[in-house]
């Protein structure tokens, strides 16, 4: 399977919990390598923005009031299959869904306070690293 890199962002329920560092250790036991990564808070239009493919859904704005709610953690995660992998890891999006051991399973705190985003699809991720990091900011 061919090496890919997806966007992970460690969403604000999980930084005000301070759980950062064990939601990287997930994606490093599963064989995923942080290649950038940058604290930041978004504003509301960056929210709306990024969040833009769900803007008719009923959950849009309680979701983006949350995603600028606190700090959230922007990764680039690398690795074989890396899209996927994220994914399994982070686990299903109602946390009350998402298998053992997954980070949602063990650390969500509802459906949309569910800790961790990760790209869905090549080209979303493509267009997801490119809303936070320039090429030089990733190192494999
Ligand atoms: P995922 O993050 O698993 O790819 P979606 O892309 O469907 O899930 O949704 C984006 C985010 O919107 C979710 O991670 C969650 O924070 C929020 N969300 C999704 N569905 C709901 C819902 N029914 N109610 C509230 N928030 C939701
Ligand atoms: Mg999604």
């Amino acid at each position: 399977m061919a090496v890919e890199r997806t966007l992970s962002i460690i969403k604000p329920d999980a930084t005000r919990r301070n759980l950062t560092g064990k939601i990287i250790a997930k994606f490093e036991e599963a064989g995923l390598k942080v290649v950038a990564s940058r604290r930041l808070k978004l504003s509301q239009a960056d929210a709306e923005a990024f969040y833009g493919v769900h803007k008719e859904r009923p959950f849009f704005k309680d979701l983006v009031s949350f995603m600028i709610s606190g700090p959230v953690v922007v990764q680039v995660l690398e690795g074989e299959g890396a899209i996927q992998k994220n994914r399994d890891v982070m686990g299903a999006t109602n946390p009350a869904n998402a298998a053992p051991g997954t980070i949602r399973k063990e650390f969500a705190e509802s459906i949309e306070a569910n800790s961790v985003h990760g790209s869905d699809a090549p080209e979303t991720a493509a267009n997801e690293i490119k809303f936070f990091f320039r090429d030089l900011d990733i190192v494999g």
